[in-house]
């Protein structure tokens, strides 16, 4: 077999170049991809009862990037979808991220926002040089929320205390002194009218494209002759783990069907300090499905099963540094994505390092 651009993954990342290369160029690629499904994790199907359901978790996309947002308007409409998140913390249902409205109910008070920032001010601990996920929310918020709302949240998602992970994984959540319960507060909001396969499908349909599945890459990867190598799967294993095992962290998902209309008030619940699963999303609230019946997921973190996020604490991303001197050797290799970048990637800037590796280092050659 004999293909110019070879891509390992069927993800977001493979996808993306994958399309630009056959529209744009109109050379031929070959995709292989583990799984028997394409999409990565923002794969979605229908399950027996007919609801549409994210298998890999809840899944909006969101962004501030135009330029990602037109790219993909091209595969898919969009249901306009505006992400609330509430935390279960001492039988109450609060807002997440942290708002006025969050320590209102919590603390059973009527602050406003001149309120919330002496509040906030009185909470917050003094720390120097913010290194750790723990440091962002002592110095945000202080130690009581910290303990409410993040401490063990943390600990239960990633296996360690916040202590020990980079400040950018808390960093993601912001602290406002507003009623604004968004989740995100990007300009472009939505999910995919049919869901995230169907839009994924659109993104490969084309002759110039074609793809195995249920194919790890090393099993076949002899017989392709190509020139360049587009690779999207984790770094370690690509190297034959020669400095290492990178660590990720995975998710069981565990989804339950129940015979009514609505589970609960919102698309996520986040359970930070109950359970062993972090969060439940009841998918009809996200995909805004009619139905009679609804399907809600768990999710329990673990070391086991399909990588789903690089693990940031100083161990993992010094080790990812020595696989990069050698990725920045390459030059007929392509590394994009979660997996192969080892970073905490949104899918917006998934497809944004796609697109720019298809200009700057496909397109330009
Ligand atoms: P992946 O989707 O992991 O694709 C890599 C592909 O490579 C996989 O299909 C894998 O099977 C394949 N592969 C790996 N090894 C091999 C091999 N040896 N041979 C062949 N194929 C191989 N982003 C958002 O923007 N909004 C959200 O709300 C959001 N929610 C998320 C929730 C969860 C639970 C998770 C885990 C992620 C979430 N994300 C979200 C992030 C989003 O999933 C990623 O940004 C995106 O899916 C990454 O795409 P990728 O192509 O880099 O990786
Ligand atoms: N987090 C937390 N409590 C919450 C929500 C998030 O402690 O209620 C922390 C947790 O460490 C998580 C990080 O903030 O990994 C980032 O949250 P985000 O919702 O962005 O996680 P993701 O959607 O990637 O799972």
């Amino acid at each position: 077999m004999k293909y110019k651009y070879l891509i390992v993954g069927a993800g977001l990342s493979g996808l993306t170049i994958a399309n630009k290369i056959a529209s744009e160029l109109n050379e031929e690629v070959l995709i292989i991809e583990k799984r028997s499904h394409i999409g990565g994790n923002v794969y979605d199907s229908y399950n027996k009862d007919g609801i549409l359901i994210q298998n890999y978790g809840p899944h909006i996309f969101h962004t501030n990037e135009k330029e990602v947002y037109d790219y993909l308007s091209q595969f898919t409409e969009w249901i306009p979808y505006e992400h609330k998140v509430l935390s279960s913390v001492d039988n109450k249902l609060v807002p997440m991220p942290i708002c006025i409205d969050t320590i209102n109910e919590l603390y059973n008070l009527n602050l406003d926002e001149e309120g919330m920032r002496n509040w906030i001010e009185n909470e917050k601990v003094d720390i120097k040089e913010i290194k750790t996920s723990e440091d962002v929310v002592l110095a945000n918020a202080g130690e009581d929320i910290y303990n409410k709302l993040f401490k063990n949240y943390t600990e239960k998602q990633w296996g360690t205390s916040a202590k020990n992970l980079d400040s950018s994984v808390i960093s993601r959540i912001p602290f406002r002194f507003n009623h604004d319960t968004m989740y995100f507060e990007d300009t472009y909001q939505g999910i995919p009218k049919k869901g995230f396969t169907a839009m994924c499908d659109e993104m490969v349909k084309s002759d110039k494209i074609k793809i195995v599945l249920n194919t790890d890459y090393k099993e076949i990867i002899d017989e392709i002759e190509y020139e360049t190598l587009i690779y999207t799967g984790p770094i370690d294993y690509f190297y034959d783990y020669k400095y290492g095992e990178l660590l990720y962290r995975t998710l069981r998902f565990v989804s339950e069907t129940y015979n009514k209309e609505s589970y609960q008030s919102v698309a996520v619940v986040n359970y930070p300090n109950d359970y062993n699963f972090t969060r439940i999303t009841e998918f009809k609230k996200l995909t805004q499905q009619k139905s009679d019946k609804t399907t809600i997921m768990k999710e329990y973190p673990g070391f086991n099963g399909e990588p789903c996020y690089p693990y940031p604490t100083k161990e993992y991303l010094d080790k990812f540094q020595e696989y990069k001197k050698d990725m920045d050797k390459e030059n007929n290799i392509i590394f994009l994505g979660r997996l192969a970048e080892y970073k905490y990637y949104n899918m917006d800037l998934i497809v944004k390092s796609a697109l720019d590796a298809f200009e700057n280092k496909i397109k330009s050659d």
